[in-house]
């Protein structure tokens, strides 16, 4: 895939003209004041039927589950590449192009709202759907695919972030016949104000086990439940359109139907990693539409702003900013190109593959940003130039999903093991 086909490129317009339409004029209440994104989102999901295609895949994989089959065998990649004709993507690759699209024109604005979304449906919903049992799955799983529901995953805590699964405190107690007790603080959870579902992340309380390899168990929790507390939203320093909280958990009380899957033996360390793999791609997408926006804005600003009598793309250094930002551009793209291709071809990236895409893209994103300011000048620094909120939202892209710092220790790990 070396462009966007011409049918990605009607979705992305008919998606970009509902950004400026529908978003755009409510930014100032999204970024600064009180206005949650659910209701936006949920309008984004009816008018391009994604709720409705969320319903049939749901649907499909239930029927598939009653009906006692497995997932459809995975295919080579050679077998798809006879299919699939020279330079487009099939079917998987569409249909990962058609996720990563309204990821990037979203960004271009609200990259909050792709993070309050990703979050909810991706992060909340996804766990649902590949942890949990049938039962599960029709209890919570659909009304999280489609937003009907709003998510929040909650693993981080005060005392451990990177470290989220060795410094982990919070706690499940097995109940005398049967079920848990549950006890723990969470932070900076995203939706946490307003999640209607919950997954809590903890360890089982093991006697005799050093705290750092007892059992990560996962539990849906609804809200309203006696013991939980979801804090107001947390004020930080950009992506305001996502709101962020914390939760407290004080002796609540779960029945074994609330354990994902609803047994202690699931393997999740290993699936909160496929969790994180997925986390980082989406997250080249979100730098792709933050660096797309910036240039943008910076090209139009460098033609406008007259400086010494001169258009200030006039100037050399302007110019290899703009250069930067372009090759930027180009690179992160390539990235969002080749993951969907890797997705068309029925493979998933390894964690280093997913580690090294995120962490040049939120540098990149950040960079970019940072100098979009800097072309704007005083402008920049001020509100009123929507730089000045892209620069604030880059930031997050090196902070959440892992940090930089650990995606260096996780491609070095990986290339150090092979
Ligand atoms: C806006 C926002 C939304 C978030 N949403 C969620 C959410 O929905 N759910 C959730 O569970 N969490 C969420 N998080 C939490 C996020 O995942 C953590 O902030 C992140 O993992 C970093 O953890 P920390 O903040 O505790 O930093 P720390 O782990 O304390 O790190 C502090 C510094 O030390 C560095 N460091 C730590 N360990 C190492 C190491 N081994 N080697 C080198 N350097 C190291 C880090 O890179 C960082 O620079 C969110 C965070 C933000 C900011």
């Amino acid at each position: 895939m070396i462009e966007w086909s011409e049918q990605h490129l009607m979705i992305r317009d008919a998606v970009r003209r509902f950004v400026e339409a529908e978003i755009v004029p409510n930014l100032e209440e999204l970024e600064h004041g009180d206005m949650p994104p659910y209701d936006l989102l949920r309008k984004l999901f009816a008018t391009f039927g994604m709720d409705e295609m969320a319903r049939s895949r749901f649907e499909r994989e239930i029927a598939r589950e009653k009906a006692g089959e497995a997932k459809a065998p995975k295919t080579s990649s050679s077998e798809e590449e006879e299919l699939v004709p020279r330079g487009r993507v099939g079917a998987k690759g569409d249909a990962a192009a058609m996720t990563m699209i309204p990821i990037i024109e979203l960004c271009r604005y609200c990259p909050g709202m792709v993070t309050a979304m990703g979050v909810s449906m991706g992060l909340t919903g996804g766990a649902v759907m590949s942890k949990g049992t049938l039962a599960q799955k029709e209890r919570w799983g659909l009304d999280l695919l489609t937003l009907d529901k709003i998510g929040a995953w909650a693993i981080t805590e005060p005392g451990s972030g990177s470290d989220a699964f060795g410094g982990m405190k919070s706690s499940a107690r097995r109940k005398e016949g049967g079920g848990y007790i549950l006890n723990g603080n969470k932070t900076f959870i995203t939706n946490g104000p307003h999640a209607d579902t919950i997954i809590f992340i903890c360890k089982l309380e093991e006697e005799g086990v050093p705290m750092r390899e007892r059992k990560i168990l996962n539990f849906v929790l609804d809200r309203g439940m006696k013991g939980l507390v979801q804090s107001k939203a947390m004020r930080k320093m950009g992506l305001h359109s996502s709101p962020t909280g914390e939760l407290f958990l004080s002796d609540v009380e779960v029945e074994t139907d609330r354990l994902l899957g609803e047994s202690e033996e699931q393997p999740s360390r290993a699936g909160a990693k496929e969790t994180f793999s997925t986390e980082r791609s989406g997250v080249a997408a979100m730098a792709l539409g933050i660096v797309e926006r910036c240039l943008e804005l910076s090209v139009k600003y460098a033609k406008e702003r007259v400086q010494f009598e001169r258009p200030i793309g006039e100037f050399q250094l302007v110019q290899l900013k703009l250069a930067k930002m372009e090759v930027a551009r180009t690179n992160i793209q390539n990235l969002v190109f080749r993951h969907i291709e890797l997705v068309d071809c029925g493979r998933r990236p390894t964690l280093a593959e997913s580690s090294a895409m995120k962490l040049y893209s939120a540098q990149a994103a950040m960079e970019v940003a940072l100098e979009a300011v800097q072309i704007y000048g005083g402008n920049g620094y001020m509100s009123e130039y929507q730089v000045e909120q892209l620069c604030r939202d880059a930031k997050v892209l090196q902070i959440y999903a892992g940090t930089d710092e650990i995606q260096v220790s996780s491609i070095a790990r990986d290339l150090l093991a092979g």
